[in-house]
């Protein structure tokens, strides 16, 4: 956004799903306002019904970021494919990866289409003929033959998470801690199995001791980065993304993550809070 030049305008997100809050978006839409980004966060999609109601409302546009949620599901249907834009990274961690950075956008709309295409060689469509400005931001051929292989995978890797993410369910559905939530309308992919706790740290260190890594995705909500610091947003400006921030967790989560382990790491927490 802020490389073409463009202002992003930040809204809070929905604590019980993580994703954008839709009933904030009205507010922060002004008639500047060309784009609506929802992010898939973690494998969960967006409640896109609702959004694209606003979209079309205001005659903006939709920009999904599916780079979580390559094979995510709302109402039936994979996300991508809900605005013009849908936005997937290869990067190597994510649900579907390539062996070093990539990225795809799919859409139903040629026009987008055809200045994507442009837009990632040079502006060329022809070699040497330049019919815009643009960066070179081709798929190498290694990557693209290593997804190649990977994408006939996917749908079992994402049933294997979705598995995980049931047996964690099974098991912390005991403990006072927040597991995240599958909303009615999406099959999530569990890119990422985010825990919600007020000790936080202390959880994380006491894991590690134990032979848990977890991760924090992300310690630190986009309007405070210091990158961003320009629209003076402070501690308080986006207050669920601020209070969720200090208390998320992400546990291990990934296809071939078997019941043991899962049942080791649901061990380690109840120990954790045995010794409280
Ligand atoms: C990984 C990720 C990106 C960035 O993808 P790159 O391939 O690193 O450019 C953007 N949005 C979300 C939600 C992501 O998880």
């Amino acid at each position: 956004v802020s490389l073409i030049g463009a202002k992003p305008v930040f809204v809070d997100i929905n604590e019980n799903n993580f994703n954008i809050d839709i009933s904030k978006i009205k507010t922060a839409i002004t008639v500047k306002t060309k784009a609506i980004i929802p992010v898939h966060l973690y494998g969960q999609p967006v409640d896109m019904d609702h959004l694209i109601e606003i979209a079309n409302e205001n005659n903006i546009k939709i920009i999904e970021d599916a780079c979580q949620a390559h094979g995510a599901e709302y109402k039936g249907k994979k996300v991508g494919i809900f605005s013009d834009s849908g936005c997937f990274s290869f990067y190597p961690a994510k649900n579907l990866g390539a062996f070093g950075d990539g990225g795809a956008i799919v859409t139903n709309n040629e026009e987008v289409a055809e200045k994507v295409k442009l837009l990632r060689n040079y502006g060329q469509k022809v070699k040497y003929y330049h019919l815009m400005k643009g960066p070179n931001t081709r798929l190498d051929s290694i990557q693209a033959a290593i997804l190649d292989v990977k994408l006939r995978h996917l749908e079992k890797w994402n049933k294997l998470r979705r598995e995980n993410a049931k047996f964690y369910y099974s098991l912390l559905n005991e403990m006072k801690i927040k597991s995240p939530i599958e909303e009615k309308f999406a099959k999530h992919v569990y890119h990422l199995f985010v825990i919600r706790t007020e000790k936080r740290d202390e959880l994380q260190k006491f894991l590690k001791k134990r032979g848990v890594s977890t991760g924090i995705h992300y310690p630190i909500p986009i309007h405070l980065q210091k990158a961003y610091s320009e629209f003076g947003n402070t501690e308080g400006s986006m207050p669920i993304a601020e209070k969720v921030s200090k208390e998320i967790l992400s546990l291990p989560m990934y296809p071939e993550l078997g019941k043991e382990q899962i049942g080791y790491v649901v061990d380690s927490i109840k120990s954790f809070y045995k010794n409280e």
